[in-house]
C-alpha cells in the first residue's frame, strides 16, 4: 500500500510542475535573504572573541538541527499529503549512492532548495534584524546559523561524489562530514542523520532510538517498486 502510495506521490512530483518549482523558489529566496541578512548584520560590531563563540554555537546547532530535519523526514510516510511528493523525493536519497558532480556554488544553491524550513526562519530573521528586534550576538547568531544550514547540505553532498583534496581535509579534521560517519546512516539503520559535521550525532542517536522507528524496514521499503531516476542525478 505504501509503495503504491510512495509511486502516486512521485508521479505528482514529477509531473505537476509546482513541486519541482518550489525547490527552485526555495532556493533563491533561501540565498537571496542569506545575502540580505548579511548585508544588514555585517553593519554591526561585536568583536573578534564573541564572533569565534557565536560562530561555534551556530556550527553545533546547524549540525543539530540538520539532523532533526533529516530525521524527521526519513521517517515521514505521509505521501498523502500535500507536502507528500516532496517527502517521497527526498527518501530517494537513500538510494542514490552517487550524486551528480556540480561546482560548490551550484551545490549550495541547489541543495537550499530542500529546506522549506529555512525560508521562514530566514524572513523572521531578516525582519526580526531589519526591526532591530534582533541585533548583536543574536544577529550574528542567525545569520551564521543559516549559512552553516546550507553548508550542511554541501557538506552531505561531498560524502556522495568523488572528494575533492580540500574536502577530505575538512571532513579529516572533522569540519565537514566525516565519509565514514556519514556511510553508518546508509549502511546501518536510524543512526547519524546530522549532515553538517555530525558531532551533535550522539545525541540525535539517542533521541532517534527513542522516538523514530528508523527507515531500513519502513520508507526505504517504500521506494521499491519506483523505477524512476529521483533528482540527484539531475
Ligand atoms: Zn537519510
Ligand atoms: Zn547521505
Amino acid at each position: 500500500m505504501e509503495q503504491y502510495q510512495f509511486n502516486v506521490a512521485m508521479d505528482k512530483y514529477e509531473k505537476i510542475h509546482g513541486y519541482q518549482l518550489t525547490g527552485h523558489v526555495i532556493s533563491f529566496v533561501n540565498t537571496i535573504l542569506q545575502a540580505v541578512l548579511a548585508v544588514l548584520v555585517f553593519q554591526q560590531s561585536i568583536g573578534p572573541f564573541k564572533q569565534l563563540l557565536t560562530f561555534a554555537t551556530a556550527y553545533v546547532l546547524a549540525d543539530f538541527m540538520s539532523g532533526l530535519v533529516h530525521m524527521y523526514m526519513d521517517n515521514n510516510s505521509d505521501y498523502e499529503s500535500l507536502a507528500g511528493p516532496l517527502i517521497a523525493s527526498f527518501h530517494l536519497h537513500h538510494r542514490t549512492p552517487r550524486y551528480k558532480q556540480k561546482p560548490f556554488v551550484a551545490v549550495y544553491y541547489h541543495e537550499s532548495g530542500s529546506k522549506i524550513w529555512l525560508a521562514f526562519f530566514l524572513l523572521l530573521s531578516v525582519a526580526g534584524v531589519w526591526q532591530g528586534a534582533i541585533s548583536g550576538v543574536a544577529a550574528y547568531g542567525v545569520l551564521y546559523f543559516s549559512i552553516l544550514s546550507s553548508i550542511a547540505e554541501v557538506s552531505h553532498y561531498y560524502c556522495h561524489v568523488p572528494q575533492p583534496k580540500v574536502v577530505q581535509f575538512l571532513g579529516k579534521t572533522g569540519i565537514f562530514l566525516p565519509l565514514r560517519h556519514h556511510m553508518r546512516h546508509h549502511f546501518e539503520d536510524n543512526t547519524n542523520y546530522a549532515f553538517l559535521n555530525g558531532m551533535t550525532d550522539p545525541l540525535l542517536n539517542v533521541i532517534a532510538k527513542a522516538m523514530c522507528r528508523g527507515y531500513k524496514n519502513t520508507t526505504d521499503l517504500h521506494y521499491a517498486r519506483y523505477t524512476g531516476v529521483g533528482t540527484a542525478n539531475r
